[in-house]
């Protein structure tokens, strides 16, 4: 797939939408970077005694309505640029949701499929070691993103009190529910990305009893929407994850895939469907489909291909600006990233308000207030894009450009009057 620098993109799609506000140059260059980016160097023994060191990464973008937040990826292929333009996507998401927030994210370089449990658990302390004082729930509050998950967090969590000497569940977010998690976190990102895939099916007219979904990654995000769509009577048609895809056009059933993965590290080979590349589970033939895995996977060639009629960004950053120009000129509805996946953060918001009020809330309420906020959101976009003849992807950056800019205005740091109010 495309090897774009996601920084690049993260600026060009900043770039775009202050355009489309006339908005001041200076905001552009008030939001263009991280204003706090940290690499750090993780010793780590290994079981068999020798030491390797890890390179890490924490980027804090903003700091204008609220504290930084953003999870923690680890993944073989994190860069420098990567880890900048993540944190930049989490202030237009969490902007996009209206949350007290600023965007950060931070990623290790390493293969987590190569480490022991054991392993895991120093390098997640080690990291803690190297960033807890940059952290902190009124700072900077990390979560689970790409291979790490509420142990993780709990490991974090752990090595975090022990330096600060206090209790502060608050600083992680995506943690077990024994140290102050919150019920329905987990499969948050998936729901939410199906809530707004929900409403948009509704707008277009798509019944979604029998809509046929493609699923691009099996992982947190992927497979809890592909759960919550089967229940809803969607048909899961194509799936993939690293290590290769399967399609089927009559359907597939999410525990038997799950499961499959599960025995075997993978869904190749998986009951009687067709072996695919990646690639053709991006373009097979579907009414929705679901990138919920990497960047840079939905390029000019690929979206020439695609024929859902609702792309739904459960990933981050799934689409180049060039395979968006494709998509929005074939007149397919892309519900972008920063309002499609922000299910995890959603609740993560709601999970660390739960910590430092130290009342915690029922699944059932999770879920109302989760739907509340994606129903708002979605539609907040849905009618800037209809005002000004804007995609969703860029009414979207409108709507939480806007909301920056008020705070950096409230703070005396942008001058500049953006030419007319939006939202
Ligand atoms: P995960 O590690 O649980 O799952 C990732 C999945 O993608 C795995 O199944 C992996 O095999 C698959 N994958 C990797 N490379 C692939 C490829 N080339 N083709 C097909 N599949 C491939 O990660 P996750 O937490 O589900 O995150 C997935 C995406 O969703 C990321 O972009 C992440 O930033 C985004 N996201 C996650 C959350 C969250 O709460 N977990 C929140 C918001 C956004």
């Amino acid at each position: 797939m495309s090897q774009l620098n996601p920084f690049s993109v993260a600026q060009r799609q900043l770039r775009t939408a202050i355009q489309a506000l006339n908005g001041p140059d200076e905001l552009y260059e008030l939001l263009k970077a991280p204003s706090r980016f940290v690499e750090v160097q993780i010793p780590v023994r290994m079981d068999n005694g020798a030491l390797r060191v890890f390179t890490g990464y924490r980027s804090q973008h903003l700091h204008v309505l609220g504290p930084a937040k953003g999870g923690i990826r680890y993944h073989h292929d994190v860069t420098a640029d990567e880890v900048r333009a993540l944190s930049m996507w989490m202030s237009f998401k969490t902007a996009t949701l209206s949350l007290p927030y600023s965007g950060a994210k931070g990623g290790i370089i390493v293969d987590p499929k190569r480490l022991s449990e054991g392993e895991i658990e120093r390098l997640s302390r080690g990291y803690v070691r190297a960033i807890w004082q940059i952290i902190g729930p009124h700072q900077d509050i990390p979560a689970p993103d790409v291979s790490t998950n509420a142990q993780i967090m709990g490991f974090m969590l752990d090595e975090y009190e022990k330096l600060r000497g206090e209790s502060a569940p608050g600083v992680f977010t995506g943690k077990p529910v024994a140290l102050g998690g919150s019920l329905g976190r987990t499969e948050a990102t998936g729901r939410g990305t199906v809530i707004v895939v929900r409403e948009a099916a509704r707008h277009l007219g798509i019944p979604l009893q029998g809509a046929r979904v493609a699923i691009q990654g099996m992982g947190n995000a992927g497979t809890y929407a592909g759960r919550m769509l089967e229940a809803m009577g969607a048909v899961i048609v194509a799936v993939s994850d690293s290590g290769g895809g399967v399609v089927e056009p009559k359907g597939m059933s999410m525990a038997e895939l799950i499961e499959h993965k599960r025995a075997t590290g993978s869904v190749k080979g998986f009951g009687g469907a067709r072996t695919s590349s990646q690639r053709e589970v991006l373009t097979a033939d579907c009414d929705i489909l679901i990138p919920a895995a990497l960047e840079n996977q939905i390029n000019g060639e690929v979206a020439s291909g695609v024929q859902a009629k609702i792309v739904a960004e459960a990933a981050n950053g799934p689409t180049t600006p060039d395979g968006d120009l494709v998509l929005s000129r074939r007149g397919i509805c892309v519900i972008p990233d920063i309002l499609a996946s922000a299910g995890g953060v959603t609740v993560s918001y709601f999970e660390w308000v739960q910590n430092l009020s130290g009342l915690y809330w029922t699944e059932e309420e999770v879920h109302s207030r989760l739907e509340q906020k994606m129903v708002r959101a979605f539609h907040d976009v849905l009618a800037m894009s209809e005002r000004h003849h804007a995609s969703m992807r860029t009414a979207a950056y409108m709507q939480a450009i806007s909301r920056i800019a008020d705070g950096l205005r409230a703070r005396g740091l942008l001058k500049a009057e953006m030419p007319k109010r939006v939202g």
